[in-house]
């Protein structure tokens, strides 16, 4: 900004002196014509030939060098002052007029010198004071942040579908809008800030706008590349700027979009790091900490990566809250193509669900759009309704182009992959540790797990035991496990590594650390070795009892294969199972077993 404000000015002052020099040019132009016309100049002798010839009006009589005067033909005249007592009498006696002058300045010189010192002086203080205007209302543009408002939209939470956790979780939040003094008499303090992340175009800014517009208060979106500026200070001037205007709405939601673009990890080796987005990332910091509980603010931030932010945002009284919002499993879909074909005509054979079933990995966005593209064709052929023709042509339109590495059109094969793979750690999981609940287990990706994942969440306990520890270990391998079962050997994925990564890890902890080997004994060899010391010894008996629950599990799964097949099934129909579809597909087996 400095910078900025300093090449401005030079460019100003520039300018100022021209017209200055053009100014003061014209002006000594305007000063002869009237007031010096043309001046001859005498010699001495000369002018006293004009004297006795009668020929010279008036003399203006000084002490300088030179004596000026005028003649009779109207015509200035120059000449050397002799500086004589009786120069005025002899001048008088001729009948010449003799003004005299104490300066060397005339009373015109003196006035036009005033008039265009006047002028100078006003020029200046009107160009400084324009220039300031100018840098001032340039300054105020770039530290200004461009923010669409949305009031009073009418996009309410109905029109967003599936996202059901998303969703009620924002919708609690209505109310703090609504009635923060409500809040404040209870002492109950509104989340600041809410970060939600997940892949694009699934209703992220969507649900944002519902937000405000249910809660009926202003909108404020803005992105946070928006943020990022060369000049010094602006990001943090803007930031500063878009709280100003937040605070003066009173109530309203402000909607960050791409917040990591601002709060990316901040680089702590000193390397490469810029002053300038990190001055940004506090100026955000302070702001979100800066403005008082419950006055009806609160910020929303979304990103697609939540694991490249800067820790120091999600800390208490900033982003606390964040809420994963994933592409839509298969009844998502439905809900979604529903609401997008409510206001379409469609063909009553057209078939939702089917399509549904084929969008597998589609984004809310990606849906949208494809229904909008089969309404196109629809529209360009004058046809009667939408078919599934013209939903098929645009289903390949909006697929063609993508990168392999877009799932949409990922092979069956590979989903068949994925659901034995997860139905495995979800059946090993209820068969060694039915008390730990499997909350959920899906086949869509999301940036918990690379082909899919499923949510275990042990019991608390302050201990775990060497069984807990070990049934893990059996968890972790179970995945990769089916796959060899249902595949064979020369089929297994790359999609276990991380599986492989927990499994070591947790057997290496309690041999290394734990004392829980009967071989190896009560020593850690973290101590004995050093953090990287490496036993042969050690090695071998890792390996051997990784074999060993290795084939453990195997035995365990091949004599349970009916439960791994009813989740892949489960799996393979719903895309996501929920706590209580797992339990009771759970139950139902124990039943069948017992009968
Ligand atoms: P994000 O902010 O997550 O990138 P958007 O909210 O901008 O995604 O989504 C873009 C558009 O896609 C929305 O305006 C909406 O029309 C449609 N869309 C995405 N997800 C949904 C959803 N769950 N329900 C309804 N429409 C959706
Ligand atoms: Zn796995």
């Amino acid at each position: 900004m400095f910078n900025l404000m300093k090449i401005r000015k030079h460019k100003l002052y520039v300018i100022a002196g021209i017209v200055l020099v053009f100014v003061a040019m014209v002006s000594f132009g305007v000063y002869r014509m009237y007031f010096q016309q043309e001046t001859t100049e005498l010699s001495y002798q000369n002018f006293l030939t004009k004297i006795e010839a009668g020929e010279v009006q008036e003399v203006y009589l000084s002490e300088a060098a030179n004596l000026k005067g005028k003649l009779i033909s109207g015509e200035g005249f120059i000449t050397d002052n002799p500086r004589t007592d009786n120069l005025k009498e002899m001048l008088l006696t001729k009948n010449i007029k003799v003004i005299e002058v104490s300066e060397q300045f005339t009373i015109s010189q003196i006035v036009i010198f005033v008039v265009f010192i006047g002028a100078f002086v006003g020029l200046a203080i009107f160009l400084s004071k324009n220039t300031s205007k100018q840098a001032s209302k340039e300054y105020d543009k770039m530290s200004s942040v461009e923010y669409s408002t949305e009031k009073k939209s009418r996009i309410s939470f109905q029109s967003v579908a599936g996202n059901e956790e998303a969703k009620s979780s924002l919708m609690e939040m209505v109310d703090f809008l609504k009635y923060p003094e409500k809040y404040k008499r209870y002492g109950a303090k509104i989340p600041r800030g809410v970060i939600l992340y997940g892949p694009p175009g699934t209703g992220k800014t969507l649900m944002a706008k519902a937000l405000a517009s249910e809660a009926g208060v202003d909108f404020l979106a803005v992105s946070g590349s928006d943020f990022v500026q060369i000049y010094a200070g602006v990001g943090a001037a803007r930031i500063r700027s878009l709280f100003k205007s937040a605070s003066e709405k009173n109530k309203c939601v402000i909607f960050i979009d791409e917040i990591d673009a601002i709060g990316k990890k901040r680089d702590r080796s000193g390397l490469g790091g810029s002053d300038e987005s990190d001055r940004t990332l506090n100026a955000l910091l302070t702001e979100m900490s800066g403005f008082k509980d419950n006055e009806g603010i609160i910020v929303l931030a979304a990103t697609n990566r939540l694991d490249t932010l800067d820790e120091a945002l999600l800390r208490p009284g900033r982003f606390d809250r964040q809420i994963e919002v994933g592409l839509p499993d298969l009844k998502a879909r439905v809900e979604i193509l529903s609401l997008y074909t409510k206001n379409k005509p469609v063909s009553e054979a057209f078939n939702i669900s089917a399509l549904a079933q084929q969008t597998v990995y589609f984004s809310g966005a990606k849906l949208e759009n494809l229904m909008n593209e089969a309404a196109i064709y629809a529209a360009r052929e004058n046809a009667d309704v939408i078919t599934e023709q013209h939903v098929d042509k645009a289903f390949y339109k909006v697929i063609a182009g993508e990168e392999k590495k877009d799932r949409s059109n990922i092979a069956q094969i590979d989903r068949d992959i994925t659901a034995y793979h997860e139905a495995g750690h979800a059946a090993v999981t209820k068969l060694l540790c039915p008390e730990n609940r499997v909350t959920k287990v899906t086949i869509i990706p999301s940036t918990k797990g690379a082909g899919g994942f499923s949510m275990n969440i042990p019991p608390d306990k302050m201990y775990h035991t060497k069984r807990d520890m070990l049934n893990n270990v059996k968890v972790a391998l179970a995945g990769r496990i089916v796959e060899e079962i249902i595949f064979g050997e020369d089929n297994i994925t790359t999609g276990a590594s991380n599986d492989i990564e927990r499994a070591t890890d947790i057997l290496t902890s309690m041999i290394k650390r734990f004392g829980m080997s009967n071989k190896l004994g009560m020593i850690n060899y973290d101590i004995l070795l050093g953090q990287q010391g490496v036993n042969q010894n050690l090695v071998e008996t890792i390996n051997k009892e990784m074999e060993r629950l290795y084939e453990e599990t195997k035995e365990l799964i091949k004599t349970n294969l009916p439960l791994v097949e009813e989740i892949t099934n489960g799996l393979l129909a719903k895309e996501t199972l929920k706590e209580e579809e797992i339990d009771q597909l759970f139950n139902n087996y124990q039943n069948s077993k017992v009968n």
